[in-house]
């Protein structure tokens, strides 16, 4: 804002009596709308009330102080949505309006609403043009670790998307409307290809629906987007629609990344006896999911599964029994497991699971699921039952915290992991640590 600006909305003497409301506000704010319950991890160190307040007092102060736009500019990196900063921003307007009143000032009302509308509109414009240049930034950052992969699989096609969306990343920041990409969501390359070779590919109903639906929708959004860029409209709506739209494009890549694992699940050998995939392939798969999960910042879970006491069941029954025991067990797992989950015969009763998009608590219901469900399906062996219980080790990875992803890597993750798995044996077994 520059003194002039601030010169035609608040006049000398009003500017001084704001001043001394921003001091007082800081004494009175107690917090109602403290953001107690935001994560910090998002909002960063970088982010609090009194923060803002300073860097208003300071705008007020001398109209050329930058503090309000590096201010927005960090949020916008720390992924701190901008509704933080409005919620702040209106009650501090109320804050000072109270005050106002309190002193019968009615002019500096009058000041503090320009100032404060004047205000939001200034804040709103640098946080949508911050927004999109890390959207822009993380975009690229995507393509890139996708071009690192060496089998792109379907991820190629995501590939695609990822190109539309840095078009409209561009095109929305300069509010060009010619230059917007593929409005139609069947014909952007994505779109063409989810609709042609894609219903082959996607065999899996659910899957595809989901697919269909969330590119539409993000098609319907960027649609609204459209129709805002040829008239003057608040920054404001313009971000809260390419938000919802980023939002859905992560949907679309978690789903490619789903899909590609199943893919992968065609592609690779199988061991004869359980129908997993054999330790051989795990390192190959490993990294295409480290990358995936890094090319879409979700992270994803393994989850190492071992009989407890299983050579007490040779030792009793013999190794055909054992054999069998072996393979009700994998069959078990893979009955509760998503078409998505991998699952991987790691030793001879142990085995490994990968499951894509899954936190750390997700993680954890699914293996306590499988913990109860193989405690409580005892094997028939003849005219017996033989019941088995099983340990899990459970270790959440996120493909985004690790700057090279290599062998070394995984074999860390599986020794980490069997860690886990060794902690539930020596805690009594029948667990998950
Ligand atoms: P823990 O609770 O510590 O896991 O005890 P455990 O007895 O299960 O010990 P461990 O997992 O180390 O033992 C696995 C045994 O599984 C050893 C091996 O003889 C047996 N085994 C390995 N592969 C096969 C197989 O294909 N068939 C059969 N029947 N047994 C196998
Ligand atoms: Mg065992």
């Amino acid at each position: 804002m520059s003194s002039a600006e601030l010169a035609s909305i608040v006049s000398e003497s009003l500017r001084q009596d704001m001043v001394r409301y921003f001091a007082e506000s800081r004494k009175l704010y107690t917090g109602p709308w403290r953001i107690e319950e935001f994560d910090h991890r998002r909002t960063g160190p970088g982010f609090s009330h009194e923060e803002l307040v300073d860097c208003l007092h300071a705008l007020l102060v001398d109209p050329g102080s930058l503090a309000c736009r590096d201010l927005m500019m960090r949020m916008c990196r720390q992924n701190v949505p901008y509704v933080i900063a409005g919620q702040e921003v209106s009650y501090l307007r109320d804050a000072l309006i109270r005050l106002a009143i309190r002193d019968g000032n009615t002019d500096a009302v009058s000041a503090i609403v320009a100032f404060f509308d004047a205000l939001e509109d200034a804040l709103a414009k640098i946080y949508l043009t911050g927004y999109l240049d890390v959207l822009s930034h993380r975009n690229d950052m995507r393509l890139r670790h996708i071009g690192l992969l060496a089998e792109k699989n379907l991820l190629i096609h995501f590939e695609k998307h990822l190109d539309w969306l840095k078009q409209l990343t561009a095109a929305v920041s300069v509010r060009d409307r010619v230059a917007m990409p593929e409005a139609r969501h069947d014909r952007c390359e994505f779109g063409k290809w989810l609709h042609g070779e894609g219903t082959r590919i996607v065999r899996d109903k659910s899957h595809y629906t989901h697919l269909v639906e969330t590119h539409a929708a993000m098609h319907r959004v960027v649609e609204e987007i459209d129709g805002m860029m040829g008239q003057p409209c608040d920054s404001l709506p313009i971000y809260a629609l390419m938000k919802k739209a980023e939002n859905y494009s992560l949907d679309i890549g978690n789903e490619i990344a789903m899909l590609n694992s199943m893919v992968i699940m065609i592609n690779y050998n199988k061991d004869p006896m359980t129908g997993s995939l054999t330790r051989r392939s795990l390192e190959r798969v490993m990294i295409n999911q480290l990358e995936i999960s890094r090319a879409t910042e979700t992270p994803f879970c393994l989850l190492m599964c071992d009989i407890d006491r299983f050579k007490q069941v040779n030792d009793n029954h013999g190794h055909t029994v054992g054999d069998r025991a072996i393979v009700h067990f994998a069959n078990a797992l893979r009955s509760y497991l998503r078409q998505s989950d991998l699952m991987f015969r790691f030793g001879g009763d142990e085995f490994l699971l990968m499951l894509p998009s899954t936190s750390y608590q997700q993680g954890w219901d699914v293996a306590e699921k499988l913990r109860g469900m193989i405690a409580e399906q005892p094997v028939s062996v003849g005219d017996e039952t033989l019941s088995l219980q099983a340990s899990f080790g459970l270790l959440e990875v996120s493909g985004s915290k690790t700057s090279f992803i290599d062998s070394e890597l995984v074999n860390n993750l599986i020794k980490e992991c069997d860690q886990r798995l060794y902690l539930a044996k020596h805690r009594g077994r029948n667990q998950i640590a």
